[in-house]
């Protein structure tokens, strides 16, 4: 296959659809970034202890780990382990013994790091806020590209954490056929339609991401 030219190059970006996505998304990417760092930055925080409280606030216990977080924000155990000492001495966490594994421990939030996490979370609601302008069927359809993206970039290596419907073993493709919810979660006995589909799913057992863009799950998401 020839290769083509970089995504930022701007004589090729302009007459190419995938390149403009990239670049489109890198811009999002960017957006992202800037809201960690002001929100963070108003409360003597880093855009990845920000990231940390808030996935504390929400995560079960099963992902609350130095491990889990290492996973979820592909980092080095050592850097997560940095970053929750410091959150740990500003009083905001605290390392239980985990009684289901000795080597290991629970990440807790104090009743501050709660309080303050509670706060950080509206972080992303600009963008959220932002969506205002489309409609239902219009972000449904971004939502199932993104989550399509997403399997892709897991496949790729790229991204290793991602609890969706698409990579859940109790997730059934298809199972009401020619109804507004043809898929189906086995575990929660709950029909699925493309806007109940989970991006981060508490109950979430992962497969190998064997989805590809021609099968029936792909082909009745669109
Ligand atoms: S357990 Fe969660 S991720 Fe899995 S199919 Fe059901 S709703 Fe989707």
């Amino acid at each position: 296959m020839t290769q083509r030219p970089p995504v930022w190059d701007l004589t090729f970006q302009h007459d190419d659809v995938d390149s403009k996505v990239v670049a489109a998304l890198e811009r999002l990417a960017q957006a992202f970034r800037v809201l960690l760092w002001r929100v963070g930055q108003t409360h003597g925080l880093s855009p990845i202890q920000v990231q940390f409280l808030c996935y504390l606030l929400y995560q079960p216990k099963v992902h609350r780990r130095v491990s889990g977080l290492a996973q979820a924000f592909r980092l080095t155990k050592a850097t997560v382990s940095d970053a929750v000492s410091a959150l740990e001495s500003k009083g905001l966490v605290r390392r239980r013994p985990d009684v289901s594994d000795r080597r290991s421990s629970v990440l807790d939030l104090t009743p501050d790091g709660r309080r303050l996490a509670r706060r950080l979370a509206a972080w992303a609601n600009t963008v959220r806020d932002s969506l205002s302008f489309a409609g239902l069927d219009e972000k449904t359809s971004v939502l199932n590209f993104l989550m399509r993206l997403i399997v892709e970039l897991q496949r790729a290596g790229v991204i290793t954490v991602a609890r969706m419907c698409l990579t859940c073993r109790f997730f059934r493709p298809d199972a009401h056929p020619g109804t507004p919810t043809p898929h189906h979660c086995a575990l929660l006995d709950r029909p699925l339609g493309p806007a109940t589909l989970r991006v981060d799913c508490p109950e979430h057992v992962g497969v190998e991401v064997a989805i590809s863009m021609g099968n029936p799950v792909q082909r009745s998401l669109v």
